[in-house]
């Protein structure tokens, strides 16, 4: 198992990076966020994130990384009293975090329960009822029958899946799939071409519906016989 720890503190450094060799990992470490991104170009298991980093926001990186590794778990570490920096990290596809100072037992144990999680998920294949999806070879298949998504499509549904059941704010999806902090009414339009789009592909003709709309709010996938 291989983990890419991002901190830029060289003693903390250190000692993860000692602590997970001792452990049994494979370590490789990045101290900003530029060397990060080119750290992501071999593929990790798992991310230690530290937000506050020496040339950006570690909060940029959870977007690169959810695109380069989608499964992979990522554990984002902040300053006590960067209660926002933890909620966007959170919002923005992070699968937990820790508050600094934290013992490395501590974050060791959350290591292993995420990649339990992400293993019992069963080589890598998502399934939501009877909706299977490769990200290995970006396959998606719904009661075995092959679906043809666009690249954006494909995308929003890894949104989906990966909040497992969990609703996903038209806000969230703005700001991962589309890159925009800004909101226009064209970008509300375009989210809404799009998930119809998804839904036709994935719901039409079937006897349970997984795509789901919670009005104002967002969306989330999950089965839900038709009525
Ligand atoms: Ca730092």
């Amino acid at each position: 198992m291989k983990l890419l720890v991002v901190e830029d503190d060289v003693s903390l450094a250190k000692n993860l990076i000692q602590g997970f060799a001792e452990s049994g990992f494979e370590v490789v470490h990045a101290s900003t966020v530029a060397i990060a991104k080119k750290r992501l170009e071999e593929p990790v298991d798992l991310v230690v994130l530290d937000l506050g980093l020496p040339d950006g926001d570690g909060l940029d990186l959870i977007q690169v990384l959810r695109e380069r590794a989608p499964e992979a778990p990522m554990i984002i570490t902040t300053a006590r009293g960067e209660l926002d920096h933890r909620l966007r990290g959170l919002e923005g596809g992070a699968d937990d975090y820790l508050v600094k100072p934290y013992a490395f037992v501590e974050l060791l144990a959350r290591v292993r329960a995420l990649l339990r999680r992400t293993q019992q998920r069963g080589s890598g294949t998502w399934r939501v009822g009877d909706l299977e999806i490769d990200p290995v070879a970006r396959r998606v298949a719904r009661a075995n029958q092959a679906l043809e998504l666009t690249a954006r499509e494909y995308d929003l549904l890894v949104r989906l899946v990966r909040a497992q059941g969990s609703v996903v704010t038209r806000e969230m999806l703005a700001r991962e799939i589309w890159h925009q902090r800004a909101w226009t009414a064209s970008l509300d339009n375009a989210i809404d071409v799009h998930i119809s789009r998804l839904r036709e592909k994935l719901d039409k003709g079937q006897p349970a519906r997984l795509l789901h709309t919670v009005r104002g709010v967002g969306f989330l996938l999950k089965e839900e016989p038709c009525p």
